[in-house]
This record gives structure tokens, sequence and C-alpha cells, in this order.
């Protein structure tokens, strides 16, 4: 067998301290291993050690395993993590019970250190490789940078937790203008490089690890803004068109200008029952609509 190097971390749990100890003499030297022996630390410690396995024993004597799965397997940033129940119980019902809980594996014990080596390696394999297309599936092919996927999911998220805190979203709604007759002229790969240009240019314009810049659609991109006002909106959407503008991309064939530029509709929302995340795009669709109108290469926004 192939032994892995890398650093994923496997998190026991036991009430027994020799078995802890057993576990830990198996997987120590290919793996971070962290242990507990209380069920009852397990969501504590997922959220802090970021664990990329748990392997759970089924009976200890605060909450047993299936309780622990049970809780795990409801938060959606524990659900992900695999789970490897190690009990002595060894009947088919009590295996069942945990595979349909939601565990990926059942190990009785007394363990095979073989068998456990060789279930959790494969186990986290596989978990590298779905962590990876989970990855890939959350953004944009062309320009790297997130996709309406992600868009949509990071927007729904940020509306709930703002409502929670009471504090406004923000939103811009970006599109290149008269780009149509820049691949009319240029070509689809100038278009296409362009694209990839302006995409780095306004991710690399917000300073907040909170913000999320995403390629909407086509030609077209979105920053959702978590906890931000209009006012300050308004700030980073013109740094943004300055930026795209200072590109200097030469486009003859544009009405607004000699060289590529973008024209935006800002937007927030105070979350509340009746303030959905539809309802924030449209208004910021509404105001990328106005400056279309009025001219392109500007930022319009709702007069408060
Ligand atoms: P406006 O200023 O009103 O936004 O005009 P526009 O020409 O930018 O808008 P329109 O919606 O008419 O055209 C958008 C163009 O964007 C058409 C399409 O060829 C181009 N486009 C969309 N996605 C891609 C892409 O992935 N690569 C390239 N190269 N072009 C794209
Ligand atoms: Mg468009
Ligand atoms: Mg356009």
């Amino acid at each position: 067998m192939n032994y892995p190097t890398n650093n994923q971390k496997v998190l026991i749990v036991d009430d027994s301290k020799t078995n802890v100890q057993i576990l830990t003499e198996i997987l120590g030297p290919y793996y971070t291993t962290h242990s507990t022996h209380k069920g009852s630390e397990v969501l504590d410690l997922a959220a802090s050690i970021k664990p990329d396995i748990i392997l759970l024993d089924v009976i200890m004597p605060d909450i047993d395993g299936y309780e622990v799965c049970r809780q795990l397997k409801k938060e959606s940033d524990f659900k992900n993590i695999p789970v490897i129940f190690i009990s002595a119980m060894d009947s088919e019902i009590d295996e069942a019970k945990g595979l349909q809980l939601g565990a990926i594996d059942y190990i009785t014990k007394p363990v095979s250190p073989a068998i456990v080596m060789a279930r959790v390696k494969n186990h986290l394999e596989l978990k590298t490789y779905r962590d990876l297309l989970e990855k890939e599936s959350l953004l944009d092919g062309l320009t790297g940078i997130p996709n309406r996927r992600n868009f949509d999911l990071f927007l729904e998220n940020e509306m709930k937790r703002c409502k929670r805190d009471e504090k406004p979203v923000a939103l811009l709604l970006i599109d290149i203008d008269f780009f149509k007759f820049y691949n009319d002229n240029y070509g689809h790969l100038a278009g296409d490089d362009c694209l990839k240009l302006v995409a780095k240019t306004l991710a690399s314009s917000t300073n907040r690890t909170g913000d999320l810049v995403a390629r909407y659609g086509g030609e077209e991109f979105a920053c959702i803004l978590p906890a931000t006002d209009l006012e300050a909106a308004i700030i980073l959407a013109e740094k943004m068109r300055m930026a795209v503008n200072n590109l200097k991309i030469p486009h003859n064939f544009s009405e607004a200008a000699q060289h590529l530029t973008i024209s935006m509709g800002a937007a927030f929302v105070y979350p509340k029952e009746n303030a959905s995340s539809e309802f924030l795009i449209n208004k910021a669709d509404d105001m990328l609509y106005k400056a279309k109108n009025k001219g392109r290469n500007r930022v319009e926004y709702e007069k408060q």
C-alpha cells in the first residue's frame, strides 16, 4: 500500500483511553490525529479542528455515537465530513443503523490495524476528489472567479446572516458596454481574454474577504457586499468602474468611449420578511438598465 504523506486530519472519538491510543498509533504516523473521550465535544471540535474524517465510537456515557452522527449530518458545515463508526456492536442491525444515519463505513472492534488504515485512506482519497469537484462546480470555467451557482448560494446565505444581524446587504450588477461589437470586430477569443481581465480587475478591487465577485452570466458580473450600506457600495462601484477604464482596452466600436467600459447598477436592502434576494437583484438590475439608458460607463443607484 502507498502510504499517504499529506496533512489530512482525523478526529478519533472513543470513551476508552486504550481504544483512542490504539487508533492514534495506527493513524498517527500518516495523519494529524485529534481525539476526545466525549461525544458531547464532537461538534465543537469539528468546528475548531475541521477534521477530514471522524472515527466514532457508538457506546459512550454522555451522548452515544449515533446521536453525535445525527447532529453532524444536520449541520451544513459538518455534513460532508465522512464518519466511520468503530464499534464493538457487531450485529447487522447496528451496522445498518450507523450507515442509515449517514456514516460512510462501519468497522467492528477489536480493530485490525491494516483494515483501519486501508479504509481511512480510501475514504480520505474519495473526500479529496469530492472536495475538488465541489470547489470546481462553484467556479466559472473561463475566468476562474465564482460562478452563478456560487453567487446564488452566497446571496441566500448572506441575506439570512444580515437579517439575523440586522445589517444591510448591497449588490452591484456590472455589464460590459457594447461587448457584442467587441466580439464582432476583435473576435471571440479576444473577447474571452477581455472577460478574464475584467473578472480579475473586479475581483481585486474588493478588499474585504466577506465580499463576493462572481460571473453572473455572459458579459455580466455581480458583486455581493454583506453588511454594507449604499454609500460604501457606490464608492466601491466607482473604484471598479475606474479600474476597468484604466485597463484602457482599445474598443473602437464602442459608443461610450474609445476603450472598454462597464455600466453598473447598485442597490441595497435590509433583509426583512418581505425583502428577498430576487427583490435586491431586480432593484440592481433596474439601476443597471438606467445606467445603460443614460449613456453607459456609469454607476446608477436608487436615490434615497
Ligand atoms: P450593452 O452595452 O447594451 O450591454 O451591449 P452589449 O453588446 O454588451 O450587450 P449584448 O447583450 O447585446 O451582447 C453581449 C455580448 O456578450 C454578446 C456575446 O457575444 C458576448 N458574450 C457573452 N458571453 C461571452 C463569452 O463567454 N465570451 C465572449 N467572447 N463573448 C461573450
Ligand atoms: Mg448583457
Ligand atoms: Mg453588455
